[in-house]
């Protein structure tokens, strides 16, 4: 699908970012979650490395997040930037204080709304059991404490750009609530869909605890099926949309990935645009990585197996050099195809493969792969938590990386595998269709193995395929080689981005 409708811009080269001539936007950057400070998934990877880009390019920006507990402020240097904010809720004026600190060594402002009876606990959505009961609350205080934020420095950006559901209600408060305030008037807002899956749906009696009043919930505005959709509310009342890969744009106006919202979708159509992820290689490079046991480049990716030696030793599998290992990071959630994985487990560890996993997330998976783990200790190391430092010896220790994903909105787990040298073994949906080539016949081209239809068989194909690959070194060489040198930089979706920016300020 064409990413953008109007002649926003040209291909780009991916030369070095450069400012780009002119005056460049404001840009304000909103998140529940940003790498470093805080990370669930690659929602985390983006926010931190967007703005890294943006600023090369020349704009100002600044971004906001909640002060979650996991939040080191010694860690962080955070300083004290507004002690006590007045923010205006449905159930009275409540207070933030305000922290700040600087995004790596930039000059990036970072503010962090700080209010302990909403924020100062260990998950940031929830625990494995499931979200926490006033999420509503929690992110509709994030929302108006922002804006407020504004107020308080005095300084108005020419675009928010907002992130998933728990930064929805902005675009509608902006709308409703600021719509007479000058101040307000000129900003305009980008929302960006991460995940359609998650929505942000609450009971309709938590409305006038948000401060929105009741003409709002209505089916053009942000009811659904009469419940409160954040979701919703920002693709409603936000002057463009966009997500995070073009195929992706284009299956979330259908039945099948729309999760309830396609309709929507197509009456925003004309707002509706796909821009890819990139992957900050300042952070994810097995050149400079220090994680690893030793760096290489596409030149000696040899050097890979020193990392697998580690891997497996740590792991407590036995290492054998012809014997392909498969790598699993993940958020553990029905969205990543472990049901597939599960039904064809015995074919797949039948093989010679070894499997390992690092994930958190929904009890039945964590219940699933402990029961697996006890079935096939040989073959399969499973590791039920949250560890980066896991993460890149698995990326860099690993021959090939699953990722059969029921829906995939970009994916980052590919890219950086691909950039390490792990072959992806991907289902073709969304930015992973986008981002993943199937092997061709003859073996010349392409940089991973796809399977298309949702069924665990033709998984099982793919796998065979790549282990049969695996055992023909030329073949696996030039295919390492063609992964690695794949450019995901951000270069090129930073520079789309800011056209977007652009258009939205002249519509
Ligand atoms: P999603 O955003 O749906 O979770 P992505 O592939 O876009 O999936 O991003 C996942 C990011 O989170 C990647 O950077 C991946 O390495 C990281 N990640 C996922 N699970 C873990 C984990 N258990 N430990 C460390 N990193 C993880």
């Amino acid at each position: 699908m064409d990413a953008f409708k109007k002649p926003l811009f040209k291909k780009e080269d991916s030369s070095a970012l450069s400012p780009v001539q002119g005056p460049q936007p404001k840009i304000l950057l909103v998140a529940s979650e940003i790498y470093p400070f805080a990370k669930t998934g690659g929602l985390a990877d983006v926010v931190g490395a967007l703005p890294l880009a943006l600023i090369k390019l020349g704009c100002e920006v600044a971004l906001i997040m909640p002060k979650y507990k996991s939040v080191s402020p010694e860690k962080y240097r955070l300083k004290y930037e507004i002690n006590g904010l007045s923010v205006p809720m449905g159930m009275g004026d409540m207070s933030a204080d305000v922290l700040s600190t600087r995004l790596g060594d930039t000059q990036i402002k970072v503010y962090f709304v700080q209010c302990d009876r909403y924020f100062d606990r260990d998950g940031l959505y929830g625990t494995p059991e499931g979200d926490y009961h006033d999420n509503a609350e929690r992110f509709a205080f994030f929302c108006r404490s922002s804006l407020e934020l504004l107020r308080a420095l005095d300084w108005y950006p020419d675009v928010i750009h907002l992130n998933d559901w728990q930064t929805g209600l902005i675009p509608a408060y902006l709308k409703t609530l600021y719509a007479d305030q000058k101040a307000y008037q000129k900003i305009k807002t980008l929302f960006t869909i991460h995940n359609m899956a998650y929505q942000g749906l609450f009971p309709k009696y938590v409305l006038p605890m948000t401060g929105l009043r009741w003409e709002e919930f209505k089916q053009e505005k942000l009811e659904f099926y009469d419940q409160v959709n954040y979701l919703k509310a920002g693709l409603v009342y936000s002057d463009a949309i966009n997500t995070v890969s073009p195929t992706y744009a284009a299956e979330i106006k259908t039945d099948e990935f729309g999760q309830g919202l396609q309709g929507v979708l197509n009456i925003r159509s004309e707002d509706l645009h796909g821009i890819l992820n990139g992957i900050d290689y300042e952070e994810w490079n097995p050149s400079t990585d220090k994680e690893i046991p030793a760096q290489y480049t596409v030149k000696n990716h040899d050097r890979k197996i020193e990392s697998k030696v580690k891997l497996l030793n740590e792991m407590g599998l036995e290492f054998k050099a012809k014997t392909p290992v498969i790598g699993l990071v993940s958020r553990l959630s029905d969205q990543k195809g472990f049901d597939l994985i599960s039904e064809i487990i015995e074919p797949f560890l039948a093989m010679d493969v070894q499997l390992v996993v690092l994930g958190t997330g929904d009890a039945r998976y964590h219940e699933m792969f402990q029961a697996l783990q006890q079935r096939f200790p040989k073959k399969l190391a499973v590791n039920l938590k949250y560890d980066n430092r896991l993460a890149k010896l698995i990326y860099a220790g690993s021959d090939m990386f699953l990722m059969p994903s029921r829906f995939e909105p970009c994916g980052l787990g590919q890219m950086i595998a691909m950039k390490y040298g792990s072959i992806p073994l991907v289902r073709k949906t969304g930015g992973l269709s986008d981002t993943v080539e199937n092997l061709s016949l003859e073996g010349k081209k392409g940089t991973g193995f796809v399977f298309e239809n949702y069924q665990s068989e033709d998984l099982l194909f793919i796998i065979r395929r790549a282990v049969e690959a695996f055992g023909q070194p030329k073949i696996w060489k030039e295919l390492v080689q063609r992964a690695m040198t794949k450019d995901f930089s951000w270069t090129a979706s930073a520079r789309q981005y800011l056209e977007l920016y652009g258009y939205i300020r002249r519509k």
